[in-house]
């Protein structure tokens, strides 16, 4: 069954009365290419289990399955699984786990139903959804190799962005302390269906292991210092317990200037301050 060809689609939605659920992001990808092309940024192979995020009617789901030793899936549309048992009933190495991934103990789940020293995790999620998922990913320290997730493109981009660049935000500070992140590819909106309003692109997060010391104060600083992004850093800093007389003297020991905006700041600028002033 190619569950990426129109007439597959329409042919289930009618054999299971299934119409596209707008609340949930369903929109399906239809282009073999970009699939076996997730895939392989995804560097799965027989070593490797998968937790898959959003399955829908299982289209990236059964590439996978083809390459992983095993492959859980995550999907909040109960309506899923009756189409995913029979759209994936060959395969003895897929689980499906209805349930809204934002809830879910990814801890809890690797730990019980892994076996493999290797695990990714893979989406293609729903846009409102994917900076908390990235977000609750990242800061649960999971044991997992790397993320390979579908984005809208101008979010790719602002993950992505250089420090000291315009697009210098905390989100893309926050990845970039968590891992190594790459642009995978662009993906026209013309190849899902139905087609979403926005173009997308899939970028590669691999996890860093390594952690700060003063990791709570950085995330404090780069907080205070994006929230307000056009005050000086001098002026935006001073929030979450960080104290104006000791952040000025941090400023004069590192050889800061008072009067920058924060997205002049790399991740290694906020660590050196949070290091200098815990050490104060
Ligand atoms: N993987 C399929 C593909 O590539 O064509 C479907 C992708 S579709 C953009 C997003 C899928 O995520 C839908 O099946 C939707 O029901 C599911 N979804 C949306 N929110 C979710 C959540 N919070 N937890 C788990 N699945 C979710």
């Amino acid at each position: 069954m190619d569950l990426y060809k129109l007439s597959t689609i329409k042919e289930i939605c009618n054999k299971f009365g299934f119409s596209f659920a707008k609340g949930f992001g369903q929109n399906f990808l239809t282009d073999k290419n970009i699939l076996e092309k997730i895939v392989e940024l995804s560097k799965v192979d027989k070593d490797v289990s998968v937790i898959e995020i959003g399955p829908g009617f299982g289209v990236l789901t059964k590439f996978l399955l083809e390459k992983a030793k095993k492959v859980i899936s995550i999907e909040i549309d109960q309506r899923l699984k009756n189409v995913l048992e029979y759209t994936l009933n060959d395969y003895k190495n897929f689980e499906l786990i209805i349930s809204d991934a934002l809830k879910l103990d990814f801890n809890k789940l690797i730990e019980e139903k892994i076996e493999t020293k290797r695990v990714v995790l893979v989406a293609n999620l729903p846009y409102y959804v994917t900076t908390p998922i990235i977000t609750k990913v990242l800061e649960s320290n999971l044991n997992l190799e790397s993320i390979t997730i579908m984005v809208q493109k101008e979010v790719a981009q602002r993950l992505i962005a250089d420090e000291n660049s315009k697009n210098n935000s905390s989100i893309s500070l926050f990845v970039k302390y968590y891992a190594d992140i790459t642009y995978g590819f662009d993906v026209s909106r013309n190849v899902f269906v139905p087609s979403p309003n926005v173009d997308s692109a899939v970028v590669y997060m691999k996890l860093k292991k390594e952690r700060f010391e003063y990791e709570k104060t950085m995330f404090n600083l780069i907080k205070n210092g994006f929230e307000n992004r056009r005050k000086t850093i001098l002026n935006s800093f001073c929030k979450r317990n960080i104290e104006k007389e000791k952040i000025i003297k941090v400023f004069e020991k590192l050889n800061i200037k008072p009067n920058l905006r924060a997205e002049k700041l790399s991740l290694k600028d906020f660590q050196n301050i949070a290091r200098e002033y815990e050490n104060l």
